[in-house]
């Protein structure tokens, strides 16, 4: 089969049944307008860290909307909270205060270096 360089994702399904939202219901009572994302991805296409380091805020606001926290913390750590993202926000999120809430809020969950 002929080679064209990109691959197909491999399936996802996420279970909103299972997944905890909980916390994620803590981050909007802290800054609303994080609601407002729509996931258009201008955030991480000018994130000053993701020139030089693998880093996507808008993969890891997704996870932690989904409850999927498992190495968001060491991800978060990347952020230099600098506020670039905010200024590009087509719906006006205050990224940068979502980001310093989820670090504080994964951190109070332990999940911190887990594997
Ligand atoms: S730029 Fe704003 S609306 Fe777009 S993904 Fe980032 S936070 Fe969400
Ligand atoms: S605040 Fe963080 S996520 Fe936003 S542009 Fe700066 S380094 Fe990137």
């Amino acid at each position: 089969m002929k080679n064209w360089g990109f691959n197909i994702s491999k399936p996802r399904a996420i279970d909103f049944d299972t997944a905890d939202t909980s916390e994620y219901s803590k981050i909007i009572e802290k800054v609303p307008s994080a609601q407002r994302c729509l996931m258009c991805g201008a955030c991480a296409a000018t994130c000053s860290a993701s020139n030089h380091i693998d880093f996507n805020f808008r993969n890891c606001h997704l996870k932690y909307r989904r409850g999927q926290f498992e190495g968001l913390a060491e991800e978060f750590d990347k952020c230099m909270l600098c506020g670039k993202c905010k200024l590009v926000c087509p719906r006006g999120v205050n990224t940068r205060a979502v980001i310093y809430n989820m670090r504080i809020f994964l951190n109070d969950l332990n999940y911190k270096n887990i594997e």
